[in-house]
């Protein structure tokens, strides 16, 4: 029987608007009686926020309760160095004794918290995360960026990585303050640059040391777009405001691609660990900066949304460039602004059924509606030789770890 034919049976035997009235009546949760009218023109009448449509598609669902090895995280803020008047102090987002039952029912061995700070601040957070539990907390020291304009800065910057390592520090981690907030005095004048030579020293002394640098710059290309009808971040972009990047002085998101790449190129004895997989939306773009770069690679941090919804190029990617990916979920533990990045058992659970399981169309964040876009994502089934490789092997290598 045709939808047309089903339709005007229905309708024929009185049962078309009652069908529908259900429907209004489990998302509303109010009694029965609504005016006839609404029963066909309340249906353009739901707001985009109240839409929340559920899957009705038969297809296996696999749970993944452990990582088939065990696994890094690359990419995780345990803790923020909270700056206030001149004072700056860590601030733990969760204590360990919280944080590692997770861990250890995940298959989670270690995680690596790189948003340790500098200074004071970086050796509080060594002593809370790493050095009671070294084989489980690695930690990342940050740029004095507060100190951009000071004389001699270039020298002082590259000698704090040494400092940094010397406190027990196993890397450097760049935030997009680079490029999109840091200005020449500091929260004023025009932005400092990526590549920016007053830098040049520390990338060299991260290399010198042999920590690998973190650095994120730019966002979805989104986010650098007017946010209207066309946005297909929409949501996400009206729910943070502030994560636009259109307009106003801020660089595009090809010349902060660019400058970074500027960078890579001028210090290849420096390993750079490119965060979010540097444009997940433009993998052609990363693959050409691969073969490019030696001393580059990605981490895929909250960027499942984006490698999930173009399944079969990114098990190419995964294939071709399985030494150089890190896993990473930029997990950060409590609050529930960006559901992508709740530190939790779910959210390691869709990550593992992303890259073990073929499943189709399922979540990439564990929330009532996608947060960072409205689509949904396939697995990329890989093979155990290159689950090893990116749940630990690479990162073990990259931080001088032995298994
Ligand atoms: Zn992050």
């Amino acid at each position: 029987m045709s939808r047309c034919n089903r339709r005007q049976l229905l309708a024929g035997l009185g049962l078309a608007a009652v069908g529908h009235s259900v429907v209004v009546n489990a998302r509303q949760g109010r009694a029965n009686k609504r005016p006839s009218n609404e029963r066909t023109t309340g249906v353009g009448k739901l707001a985009l926020q109240d839409y929340e449509p559920k899957s009705m598609l038969h297809v296996p669902e696999t749970r993944v309760e452990r990582a088939r090895f065990p696994v890094i995280d690359f990419h995780t803020h345990l803790s923020w160095s909270a700056r206030r008047r001149q004072i700056t102090e860590a601030h733990n987002n969760a204590t360990p004794e919280e944080v590692l039952p997770v861990m250890d029912r995940k298959n989670l061995r270690m995680m690596v918290n790189l948003t340790g700070g500098y200074g004071k601040v970086l050796e509080q957070t060594i002593n809370y995360w790493q050095k009671p539990h070294p084989d489980r907390f690695i930690v990342f020291t940050e740029p004095w960026f507060e100190k951009i304009n000071e004389p001699g800065y270039p020298q002082f910057q590259a000698d704090q990585i040494g400092h940094a390592q010397e406190l027990g520090a196993k890397g450097l981690k760049v935030l997009k303050t680079l490029g999109l907030y840091l200005r020449e005095r500091v929260t004023t004048g025009p932005l400092v640059k990526i590549d920016d030579h007053r830098f040049d020293p520390m990338w060299e002394a991260a290399g010198a040391h042999r920590m690998p640098v973190a650095i994120h710059i730019s966002d979805p290309e989104a986010f650098f777009l007017p946010t209207d009808r066309f946005n297909e971040r929409y949501e996400e972009l009206s729910a943070h405001p502030d994560w636009s990047f259109h307009g106003k002085d801020f660089p595009s998101n090809q010349q902060l691609q660019e400058a970074r790449n500027r960078v890579i190129a001028r210090h290849p004895k420096t390993q750079f660990v490119v965060l979010h997989v540097g444009d997940a939306e433009n993998l052609p773009y990363i693959t050409e900066l691969l073969d490019r770069y030696r001393n580059m690679h990605v981490e895929i941090g909250a960027r499942i949304g984006e490698l999930g919804r173009q399944p079969r190029a990114s098990r190419k990617f995964f294939e071709k460039y399985q030494d150089r990916i890190l896993f990473g979920t930029d997990a950060v533990p409590g609050g529930n602004d960006t559901p992508q990045q709740i530190f939790g058992e779910q959210l390691y659970e869709i990550y593992y059924r992303f890259l073990e399981t073929e499943d189709e169309y399922f979540d990439y964040a564990p929330a009532p509606k996608p947060p960072q876009g409205r689509w949904r994502i396939y697995g990329i089934g890989l093979p155990e030789s290159i689950l090893r490789k990116v749940y630990h092997e690479n990162a073990e290598r990259l931080l001088r770890l032995t298994s």
